[in-house]
């Protein structure tokens, strides 16, 4: 795949994307298109999300061609788990030096695809640029084609230098390596009506086992995860699907609207997050692939669930009812994690509207309520004046803001890449109303809103000072 600026424009501004529209939702919204400057690259380059997006598929190798720092800096960051291969866990990099900046390093990336096929096998091999072997001219298309015939492995190119853009940036330019070179190279052993790709899910925690057994249990096949949880087999047949989920809907809506104009996909922006969200997944699902009778099925289902839910969350609801929290979250999860608060009879009093669309911006509004609060940017400092004002009880948001919440004294819940429990689902939502109990009710925080023994001595000798 060629990086042309023409390339990276379309990315930018994909009609499916809601950031790519103004306010009133007429004409484009120029901010989209706007070049990284200096600097942007911070909190993840394109390089960062392109790996994101295509690490998670387990069996194949993820070779990152460059200095041994890039394949440091995003390696092992996020929590997407495999149901059988490791291959992903492996740290491939060329591990390029000074010699190979000026003499070029696509002798050295022919030597460590070889070296990869030989040891390993893989069923595919992705070979990443950098910001350095993309400057000095590494034409890594044309060795990859080459070592994918020497080798008779797919060898994959994905052109997405850091300093191109953003995360974002880099999560689509992995998409279009996928719609390039793999999805539609290989047929399904046999298809059915009902099978879905679910697209922009990456299994952190091992969120996507809680929903792919309900789909199951409808009759409802995933035919391709993109990419939690993938193999590189799978993602070649994902064209034969009938219908595209789109999870995480900003990350690669590249791959669903190309889908759609290809293979004539319809596609689905959905959430796993919260038992409405669930229920409506599964409505919208079913009446894409068009079946009456599943239809049917999913509102039994659901009606079935529901019950078992209400019994499950009755103790944990009893506990967490009136609690107030601040939510530090991007995109459809602002929303969407107001929404499995209310389940649980919690009070979300602040939201972030970092990263979400004017359509999420409109859903937290109705969500919130007129007393609530949204945040456009999350300083320390902002996030405890919110808390302050608010009389929070406990801060949802992103790993790094844990020491934020603790500076407070309140507890925390990461809800980020790099949580460790999983909350999507049904059973998702009973584990969410456990780990917020869990850390809302430890014996910890009266421990640590006592006064300190030393100034608990203070104020007995300044009041003996007073009565004396
Ligand atoms: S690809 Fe570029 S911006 Fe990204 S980690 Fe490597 S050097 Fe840094």
């Amino acid at each position: 795949m060629k990086l042309t600026q023409g390339k990276i424009n379309e990315l930018l501004t994909q009609s499916g994307c809601d950031h790519n529209h103004k306010k009133d939702g007429k004409g484009k919204n120029k901010s989209c298109k706007q070049q990284a400057q200096p600097g942007t690259a911070q909190g993840g380059c394109a390089f960062d999300g392109a790996s994101i997006a295509l690490v998670p598929i387990t069996d194949a190798a993820h070779l990152v061609h460059g200095p041994i720092a890039c394949a440091g800096n995003s390696w092992g960051s996020r929590g997407s788990l495999s149901s059988g291969s490791t291959t992903y866990k492996m740290g491939f990099t060329t591990d390029v030096s000074e010699n190979d900046v000026i003499f070029g390093g696509e002798k050295r990336l022919y030597k460590a695809i070889k070296e990869v096929c030989d040891r390993y096998h893989p069923p595919a091999v992705f070979v990443y640029s950098t910001c350095v072997t993309a400057l000095i001219g590494d034409d890594m298309d044309a060795v990859c084609a080459a070592a994918t015939k020497k080798f008779n492995t797919p060898v994959i190119p994905v052109n997405s230098p850091g300093f191109v853009g953003s995360k974002n940036l880099g999560n689509r330019l992995g998409g279009e390596s996928l719609l390039e070179y793999v999805v539609g190279s290989k047929e399904p052993e046999y298809t059915t009506p009902y099978d879905i790709n679910l697209i922009g899910e990456y299994n952190i925690a091992g969120e996507m086992w809680n929903v792919t057994p309900i789909f199951e249990k409808l009759g409802i096949r995933v035919l391709a995860k993109i990419t939690g949880d993938a193999r590189y087999e799978e993602i070649c047949h994902a064209h034969r699907a009938k219908v595209n989920v789109m999870i995480c809907s900003k990350a690669l809506i590249n791959m669903a609207t190309k889908m759609k104009d290809k293979y004539g996909i319809p596609y689905t922006e959905e959430s796993f997050y919260g038992i409405d969200d669930m229920n409506r997944c599964l409505r919208n699902v079913a009446k894409l692939l068009g079946d009456a009778d599943l239809q049917e099925r999913v509102e039994k289902l659901i009606a079935e669930e529901t019950a078992k839910l209400d019994i499950a969350l009755a103790p944990y609801r009893e506990r967490l009812k009136g609690k107030r929290v601040v939510l530090y979250t991007g995109g459809v999860k602002s929303w969407s994690i107001i929404s499995a608060a209310k389940d649980l009879g919690i009070e979300v009093v602040a939201t972030s509207t970092k990263k979400s669309t004017e359509e999420d911006k409109a859903k937290i509004k109705e969500l919130l309520g007129k007393d609530g609060m949204t945040l456009e940017k999350g300083s320390p400092k902002e996030l405890l004046s919110v808390i302050e004002k608010t009389r929070a009880d406990m801060l949802i948001a992103g790993g790094r803001n844990q020491y934020t919440a603790l500076k407070a004294r309140i507890p925390f819940l990461d809800i980020n890449q790099e949580r460790h429990h999983p909350y999507a689902g049904y059973d998702g939502m009973i584990e969410m109303a456990k780990e917020l109990d869990e850390a809302l009710h430890s014996p910890i925080w009266a421990q640590l809103r006592k006064a300190a023994p030393w100034d608990a001595v203070e104020t007995v000798t300044e009041k003996l000072v007073v009565n004396y």
